[in-house]
C-alpha cells in the first residue's frame, strides 16, 4: 500500500543532451533585473547592492518545443529570454570562486510573465505570483552539461519572433555574473540537486501572439523554438 492517500504529481524533469535520463525539477528561482537596458525598459534601476530573486513552481516547466499555451487572464503575455543554470550539487553559503562547480547544466529558456498583472503587482505593492508563476511559463530548452567549454559570462543570447529578431545582448552584460547569483542565493537557500535558475532577461521583452513562431538561442549552447497558441 503507498503511504499517500492518492498517487503523488510525478517530478517536473527536462532532457539532458547525450544523456538518457531526464533531469527531475525541484525549485525555480529567478533573477530580476539582471541587464540594466531591461531594468531601464521597465523604468527600473538596478539595484547594485544585491540580486532580487522570485519564485515558479517546478510543475510549470515544460520544454520549449512544440505548441505552447498563452495563459489564461492577461492581454499582454511577455517573452523573457533568460540563460538557466541546473544545479547538480547542492549547498549552502557557497562560495565564489567555486560556484560554478555546482552547475550540472546550462539552458536557454523563457520567462514568460502576464506583465499587465505584473505591472498592476508593482503598484499596488502585491506579490508577483500570478504575473510570474504561471502555468507552462518556464520553457527550458533541452539541458546542456557544464564543463564542454561553455562560459555562462560570454555568448550571445537572443529571441527571434516570427523572423524578427526582438531580444539580443551578450551574456557579458549580466549585472550579477552567475557564481555571484548562486553565492547569493546559497545564502538564503540551501541549494540542492535539482534546482533551476533563471537568470534574468535583457532588453526587447514583448507580448506574443498566438502563431507566433519563438527561436531562442545562446551561442555555443543551446536553441529552442516554439509556437504560442
Ligand atoms: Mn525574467
Amino acid at each position: 500500500m503507498s503511504d499517500y492517500i492518492f498517487q503523488p504529481v510525478a517530478p517536473a524533469s527536462l532532457p539532458i543532451e547525450g544523456v538518457q535520463q531526464r533531469f527531475p525539477v525541484h525549485r525555480v528561482f529567478c533573477v530580476g533585473r539582471n541587464y540594466e537596458a531591461h531594468a531601464k525598459e521597465m523604468g527600473n534601476e538596478v539595484d547594485r547592492s544585491a540580486p532580487f530573486y522570485f519564485m515558479k513552481s517546478a510543475h510549470h516547466i515544460a520544454l520549449a518545443v512544440g505548441e505552447q499555451p498563452i495563459a489564461s487572464r492577461t492581454d499582454n503575455y511577455h517573452y523573457e529570454v533568460e540563460l538557466v543554470m541546473a544545479i547538480g550539487k547542492g549547498g549552502r553559503d557557497i562560495d565564489q570562486a567555486a560556484a560554478l562547480d555546482h552547475v550540472y547544466a546550462y539552458a536557454v529558456g523563457l520567462d514568460m510573465t502576464r506583465r499587465d498583472l505584473q505591472a498592476a503587482a508593482k503598484a499596488k505593492g502585491r506579490p508577483w505570483d500570478t504575473a510570474k508563476n504561471v502555468e507552462s511559463s518556464g520553457l527550458v530548452s533541452v539541458l546542456h552539461p557544464a564543463g564542454k567549454g561553455f562560459d555562462p559570462n560570454r555568448g550571445e543570447i537572443g529571441l527571434k519572433q516570427n523572423e524578427q529578431v526582438v531580444q539580443r545582448a551578450d551574456l557579458s552584460e549580466q549585472v550579477w555574473r552567475p557564481e555571484e547569483i548562486i553565492a547569493d542565493l546559497s545564502r538564503y537557500y540551501c541549494l540542492q540537486p535539482g534546482d533551476l535558475i533563471f537568470t534574468g532577461t535583457p532588453a526587447g521583452v514583448g507580448a506574443v501572439a498566438s502563431g507566433d513562431r519563438l527561436v531562442g538561442w545562446i551561442e555555443g549552447l543551446a536553441d529552442f523554438e516554439l509556437v504560442m497558441v
